[in-house]
């Protein structure tokens, strides 16, 4: 079977714009924010104006609803002039948003894609620990639940947006003495199934 990677006339339409924005914005001062190491945040503001924060998410929820191969194509744009911005608007749409939409409460998914989609607020995926990156099962992170909400006690590394989000989804673990290496299920074990962990 022949893939077709061809841009439609609706990408054409989203990415003509958007490329011209970028050349125009993004590339001329990616060198400098490589090496000073600033978050740019007017960058984040402008490239809101185009729906990226909130791509794939249903208009529902406040975002632009495009197709996961637009939204691939936006990311590829942003990356030929910066890949450090188009790792934030990937991470924060596939990592942090992604797993909201995935497995959010409804309650959980309005009151933070709204927020997330309009890059009013960037989200960050917290997985990594000094002791767990490739084996995340092994992860540390202990999640304890107490009055009005949940305490969380442990660390984490490498979190792309780990010092500027607004919303944070960190994976940690509510048992410690299920499963050897796992950590719990996000949803319930089949009738058939004991719980083991993941
Ligand atoms: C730019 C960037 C952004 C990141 N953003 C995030 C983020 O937003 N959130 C987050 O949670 N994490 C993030 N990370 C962390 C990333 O997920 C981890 O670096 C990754 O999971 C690897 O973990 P590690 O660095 O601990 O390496 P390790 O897991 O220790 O792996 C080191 C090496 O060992 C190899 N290896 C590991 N296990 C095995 C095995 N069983 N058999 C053979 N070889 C093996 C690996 O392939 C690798 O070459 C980011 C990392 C980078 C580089």
């Amino acid at each position: 079977m022949a893939l077709w990677f061809e841009e439609s006339r609706e990408e054409r339409q989203v990415l003509g714009p958007f490329r011209e924005f970028l050349k125009a914005e993004v590339a001329p001062g990616a060198g400098e924010r490589d090496r000073s190491g600033a978050f740019p945040w007017d960058l984040v503001r402008k490239l809101a104006q185009f729906g990226v924060f909130g791509a794939v998410v249903p208009e529902a929820y406040g975002g632009a609803g495009l197709s996961t191969r637009l939204f691939a194509r936006m990311v590829e744009a942003i990356a030929y002039h910066d890949g450090a911005l188009a790792l934030t608007v990937a991470s924060h749409n596939s990592l942090a948003t992604g797993h909201i939409l995935l497995a959010g409460s409804e309650a959980q998914k309005r009151a933070f894609l709204p927020k997330l989609a309009s890059g009013e607020a960037l989200g960050a995926w917290g997985l990594t620990e000094p002791g767990s990156g490739s084996d995340a099962a092994a992860l540390k992170t202990k999640a304890e639940k107490v009055e009005g909400g949940w305490r969380l006690n442990g660390t984490k590394q490498f979190i792309t947006q780990g010092s500027v989000a607004g919303v944070y989804v960190v994976v940690a673990r509510t048992d410690p003495l299920q499963a050897p290496s796992g950590s719990t299920r996000a949803s319930p074990p089949s009738p058939s199934s004991a719980p083991s962990g993941g």
